[in-house]
């Protein structure tokens, strides 16, 4: 049999799907039997939008990465279980939804480029496969890596900034065209923080940053909106 790492990323993710309802598995984020996600782990998927900045960086994210979200999104991003990126979207879709509240003209999606090996050890690229979940239009692929980087996880904040500074490009001339950034992970922000200077440096505009979840050292103890309230962020003045 072919290994199932081998199959095309799409076919893959297809086969995880069906396979989870044929055969039991955990719960993604508590380890609990039979269910991908139980319904105490699923609770605390419910979108909550916090408003941080990172830099100069308008950020809106759904969840706080930690608990059981952060062990759901990592089971996504690292385990392969395509199976949560369900509940996972509807939470980016709401993030994505309050950034764009009130906004006027085209406002185009953009992402940071994985590296191949990434994509190869996951076979498949979580925030695209979060992002065609959530209905939303394909990123603009106007990023490209200028060099290979370091894994950021194996770094340190300070080190983490200087691993990426100057590490992504546009690809194309972006005179006239506005992007809102999206991420499923903001941690020190230095991600984003490179991509959004690439975007500028290729004359586009940066309307902001969007991310499934951001570490709770950059997220208010209380979230900007009620879960329910479907307005954008309250920002202070
Ligand atoms: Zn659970």
């Amino acid at each position: 049999m072919i290994p199932l790492r081998a199959w095309p990323a799409a076919l893959r993710s297809s086969i995880l799907d069906a396979w989870s309802v044929v055969a039991p598995v955990e719960c993604a984020g508590c380890g609990r039997a039979d269910r991908a996600l139980c319904e105490q782990c699923r609770a605390q998927l419910a979108p909550r939008i916090f408003a941080t900045e990172i830099g100069s960086l308008e950020t809106t994210s759904a969840l706080r990465y930690e608990g059981a979200a952060r062990l759901v999104i990592v089971a996504m991003k690292e385990q392969g279980r395509t199976d949560v990126v369900g509940p996972l979207a509807d939470a980016l879709s709401a993030a994505l939804t309050a950034a764009l509240a009130g906004s006027v003209g085209p406002i185009e999606l953009a992402t940071v480029p994985g590296s191949r090996a990434a994509y190869r050890r996951r076979g498949y690229e979580p925030v695209a496969l979060l992002l065609r979940r959530a209905g939303a239009p394909r990123a603009a692929g106007v990023l490209v890596s200028v060099r290979a980087t370091e894994r950021q996880k194996t770094l340190g904040r300070a080190a983490r900034g200087a691993n990426l500074a100057g590490s992504l490009r546009a690809s194309q001339p972006l005179a006239g065209r506005r992007f809102l950034l999206v991420d499923d992970v903001a941690t020190t922000g230095a991600t984003l923080l490179e991509a959004s200077r690439a975007i500028r440096a290729g004359g586009g505009i940066v309307t902001g940053a969007v991310t499934l979840a951001v570490t709770p050292l950059r997220s208010p103890a209380v979230p900007a909106t009620s879960p329910d309230s479907g307005k954008p962020p309250h920002r202070q003045p």
